[in-house]
């Protein structure tokens, strides 16, 4: 018998054995804290939750749902306070929803300056415990990945002309 062979008659939530992926289009899902859907969804979304609930996050851009529970419950993003950066393609979406880096706010900086500091601008933040990603990031996780790919693409664009 595998670990996971009773999972539907145990109470107990076993993450190991559920394999987060997003009931609309199949995505991988990333774990996300109960904290964070706490802080982030509207009222009329929070009185939905499931405390006793795994939830993921969708990062696809291409797929309507921001959240989904083990049992196939889902939140779209205008469940949500905040427009989501992996969802909206908008220039004042932020990227560092911690220390308000949008999309445009890097791209004047980089119009400006030439070249971005915000990654090491936003690491110095983090090095000093300042984050709160679980609470302002709809994907409740460090955003620098997503930071840093939005400065190379904005560099090439520029570049381009
Ligand atoms: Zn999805």
């Amino acid at each position: 018998m595998g670990e996971c062979s009773n999972l539907s008659s145990s109470t107990k939530r076993n993450e190991a054995c559920w394999q987060r992926l997003c009931p609309q289009d199949g995505t991988q899902g990333k774990p996300v804290q109960l904290i964070t859907l706490k802080s982030l969804l509207v009222p009329v979304a929070l009185e939905q939750l499931n405390p006793a609930s795994a939830y993921g996050f969708c990062p696809s851009p291409n797929c309507l749902v921001v959240y989904f529970s083990e049992q196939g419950q889902t939140f779209a993003s205008a469940d949500l306070k905040v427009p989501v950066f992996q969802k909206n393609v908008d220039e004042n979406v932020f990227v560092c929803y911690c220390f308000g880096w949008s999309r445009q706010r890097i791209r004047e900086e980089l119009n400006q300056s030439g070249k971005s500091n915000v990654v090491d601008r936003i690491m110095t933040h983090v090095k000093a415990k300042r984050c709160g990603c679980e609470v302002n990031n709809p994907q409740g996780s460090c955003c620098l990945e997503n930071v840093r790919s939005v400065v190379k693409q904005t560099v090439e664009a520029l570049a381009r002309g």
